[in-house]
């Protein structure tokens, strides 16, 4: 059954089809409930009266009272504009007419007081406001007022008599007939116990706030809302894939304690712990388990992903990990497959260069039943590659994977789905994630292994390499190995290895009693390796290279990574480099280098990268700095239809809006007690519009 809101908007008085058509083509505006979900940006304060002593040309309009001194027409033919001197006490400013000039100067005369309101601007030396709105003082005015909504017009809109005034009359006109139409999607017991006002309050204090107080929570109901709805989106996304795939139960602990008594090669931190249980604990379920784990680098999580299969391999089933690069899986290999052995089990590693021979004897095992852990890269999702029995995928770096990848890499068992561990050393922030991965469990290692030394990172102006020679010869001297990194960006991918074998060749006049490596994306695989190696065994002293590395290198006696150019580079991106060393037991450092003059962002990300090497902490700077939109799956998630919420800023509200959607699912998974009927019509109305439901594995 229509409702009154999904009148269409032409209907609206004083709208009507010429106006109505311009406001679905400029606003997006099709209907009524359209129109009262189009929000101001912004507020003017008419509040409070400034006094024109405390004006400065920051300030958005602002409302002023006081006299006009002196009233003068200047300028000539086009030129000719009206100015007025208006005075307080506290100073003067000048207002300035350049259209209706005559109309104006009937009206405002000198010795008479005025309430004026507009914006300050500079203009020259002075402050000035054009085109004020100006209107004799009278009693009573002194409080008169409270904040205007602004709502986003535009040039075709304005041209039509429809600019943010009128739209503020049409939606006051709405609100008036709509106020006790608006039912409330959210029930009675959420509001009580979230202390929200309802949707009638909010949207009607929204568009015509009577107080900052107010409007503060009308904003914070809507936001609130925004994202309880997007959380209840994915909470029965999860709760659907729940009723569905059943998973295997695996709860012998029989493996992981053996490793735990006799082959633990440290003390595992408190974080690594609590993950483990988080998944031993998913995996006895009965439920496929999908979990995102995220740790900083270096936070072991490799370890973390090895106890986990232990877990599946004790009751006769197989683990497979899966990495973006070649380069990643050996390492993987190698960190897995000395753990792999001390406790007797098979292990292989599947990348495109294994060898044909080589592959048809894996993909025989791993039918067979034979071979228990498997690493790979995207040869493990090849079709031909089956399993006896699959009971857990790793899948590291998912961001590096698409949707469908990952996928195929779960059903590779026939009946049950394998149980899931999404690894990533790329944090993304809390806000974010839960926004994104809403329907995941997430795991989080959020401390280091006990006895790191924290990497201590400086920054230094291009004009001061020799000083940083300096420090590097005096490195190398105590025996460690230092990279030199330059931005590869393939946009100027020519130009950029200019610029690195410039740099090496400087490099190496710098340093001519070292040996030096380089390596970069345009070499040879062959070539990159055996270089990569010498590096690795200790031959060279200095690696220069491109980004290549950012992943997979793994040097314990390197102790220095400078990074030229670093204003180039992501916050992401230098948080991932700067995780290349530190590895060992030496104290470690990370040189930013750049040129002088710095854009405000470059210079916020370089002296963040000084403040902290909390990945956390760098994932939430990154998103003030660049908006959710630019991470990948933000607009299957919803979060691209937030009209009010700013996952940046709105973190907070976010949580409590997820715990109430948390509360209710638990309490009525279906939605089908009678005070969530509301709550199920409202989502099935979102689920509508909502394009792709990909992520569901
Ligand atoms: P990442 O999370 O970046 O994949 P790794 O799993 O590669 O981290 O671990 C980084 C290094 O820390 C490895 O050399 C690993 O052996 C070591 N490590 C992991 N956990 C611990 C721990 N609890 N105590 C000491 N060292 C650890
Ligand atoms: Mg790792």
């Amino acid at each position: 059954m229509p409702s009154f809101f999904d009148t269409p908007i032409e209907f609206l008085k004083g709208v009507g089809p010429r106006k109505g058509e311009l406001l679905r083509k400029e606003l997006a505006l099709f209907t009524f409930g359209d129109m009262i979900r189009n929000y101001p940006f912004r507020y003017e304060d008419r509040s409070r009266t400034y006094s024109i002593g405390e004006l400065s040309s920051d300030m958005h309009a602002v409302q002023i009272r006081g006299r006009i001194r002196n009233v003068q027409l200047a300028g000539q033919g086009r030129k000719k504009r009206l100015v007025a001197w208006l005075n307080d006490g506290t100073g003067e400013i000048e207002l300035v007419w350049f259209k209706g000039v005559q109309w104006v100067a009937r009206k405002v005369h000198p010795g008479v007081e005025y309430v004026v309101f507009g914006k300050p601007a500079l203009f020259g030396s002075k402050l000035n406001i054009a085109h004020p709105e100006i209107e004799p003082a009278t009693r009573g005015q002194q409080t008169a007022g409270g904040f205007h909504p602004v709502y986003s017009s535009t040039d075709k809109l304005r041209n039509n008599y429809l600019d943010s005034k009128a739209l503020s009359r049409l939606q006051h006109d709405l609100l008036q007939e709509a106020y006790h139409k608006i039912t409330d999607p959210l029930p009675p017991a959420i509001l009580n116990t979230y202390g929200l006002t309802t949707a009638a309050e909010a949207l009607r204090h929204v568009h015509f706030p009577t107080s900052k107080d107010n409007l503060a929570k009308a904003r914070y109901r809507l936001k609130f809302e925004e994202f309880f709805f997007i959380q209840l989106k994915l909470l029965s996304m999860k709760q659907l894939r729940l009723d569905h795939f059943k998973g295997e139960v695996f709860s012998n602990t029989e493996l992981l304690t053996r490793f735990y008594e006799e082959h633990l090669p440290f003390t595992l931190t408190d974080a690594q712990k609590r993950v483990i249980r988080e998944v031993y604990r998913g995996m006895k379920s009965g439920k496929q388990m999908n979990r995102l784990l995220q740790g900083d680098v270096g936070s072991g999580k490799t370890i973390v992903a090895f106890i986990c299969m232990l877990l599946v391999l004790a009751d006769g089933a197989q683990a497979a990990l899966m990495a973006p690069t070649e380069i990643l899986a050996i390492q993987h290999y190698n960190g897995l497959k000395d753990y792999a052995q001390k406790m007797g089990l098979t292990i292989a590693l599947l990348t495109g260069s294994t060898k044909q021979s080589e592959k048809k004897t894996i993909r025989q095992m791993l039918a067979a039943g034979d071979l228990h852990i498997i690493v790979g890269t995207h040869a493990l999702i090849e079709d031909k590659v089956k399993f006896k029995k699959l009971g857990l995928s790793v899948v590291d770096e998912q961001h590096r994977f698409g949707v469908e990848q990952r996928s195929k890499l779960w059903q590779k068992n026939q009946h049950v789905y394998p149980h899931i561990l999404v690894m990533t050393a790329t944090p993304i922030p809390r806000t974010l994630a839960m926004t994104l991965y809403g329907d995941l469990d997430i795991s989080v290692i959020d401390e280091l292994p006990k006895g790191r030394k924290p990497i201590k990172t400086i920054h230094h102006y291009d004009a001061h390499r020799l000083k940083v020679n300096g420090f590097i010869k005096s490195e190398v001297g105590k025996g460690r190995q230092v990279y030199i990194v330059y931005p590869l960006i393939e946009e100027s991918e020519k130009m950029d290895l200019k610029d690195l074998m410039d740099g090496y060749e400087s490099v190496c006049r710098a340093f001519p009693d070292y040996a030096i490596s380089i390596v970069h994306g345009k070499m040879k695989p062959q070539a990159k390796d055996w270089e990569m190696q010498r590096f690795v065994k200790g031959e060279t002293q200095i690696m220069v290279a491109t980004t290549v590395i950012e992943v997979g290198v793994d040097v314990p006696n390197a102790s220095v990574m400078v990074i030229e150019n670093a204003e180039r580079f992501g916050l992401a991106q230098l948080h991932q480099l700067r995780g290349r060393v530190g590895r060992g037991a030496e104290q470690s450092y990370c040189v930013l280098m750049t040129k002088y003059e710095l854009s405000k962002e470059a210079r916020l990300r370089v002296e963040t990268m000084v403040r902290t090497n909390n990945g956390f902490e760098i994932a939430d700077v990154d998103l003030n700095l660049r908006g959710p939109g630019d991470l990948a799956g933000t607009q299957q998630s919803g979060v691209a239809d937030l009209k009010m919420a700013d996952l940046s800023t709105d973190g907070k509200i976010l949580q409590v809006a997820r715990e109430a959607a948390i509360g209710v699912m638990t309490r009525d998974p279906g939605l089908i007690q009678p005070e969530n009927s509301a709550l199920k019509g409202y989502l099935e109305e979102l689920r509508k519009s909502v394009v792709t439901w990909s992520r569901v594995s």
